[in-house]
């Protein structure tokens, strides 16, 4: 049947890469977005209504700094990454959470701040903790 294979074909191609996009300018990475034109709700997809109070949405550009809402490190395989490894959500400071990879294996600590640093060949956003080592 060419006509349900076409189906899932487009589909498939209709499905959006699910990670936050980001945009580097002059060694600044800004993360692209969208907000609420009512009640600036932030978000990292397009929708073409604000899931808080259905109103009208815009993109928006959002900082690259925030403050970490979850971190962990990742001992499974995962295409493209060699275990161990940490990643963590970032609250960014006028915008949406996102999902992060940071360096090394070491989460960072909750509620500490972190900026996104760069944006893998992959696509994936790389944060840096701000906190200072403790000696
Ligand atoms: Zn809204």
């Amino acid at each position: 049947m060419p006509q349900r294979e076409n189906e899932v074909e487009s589909m498939s191609s209709a499905t959006a890469d699910p990670r936050p996009r980001a945009v580097v300018s002059g060694g600044a990475v800004t993360v692209a977005g969208w907000r609420c034109r009512d009640c600036a709700h932030p978000m990292t997809h397009e929708v073409l209504r604000c899931p808080v109070c259905r109103g009208g949405t815009g993109a928006a550009a959002f900082s690259p700094q925030g403050e970490v809402f979850a971190s962990t490190c990742l001992r499974i395989r995962v295409p493209g990454h060699e275990p161990p490894f940490a990643m963590a959500y970032l609250l960014l400071d006028d915008g949406p959470r996102v999902l992060v990879h940071t360096e090394g294996e070491q989460p960072l600590r909750v509620g500490s701040r972190a900026v996104i640093t760069s944006i893998t060949a992959d696509g994936d956003l790389v944060a840096a903790g701000c906190e200072q080592e403790e000696s």
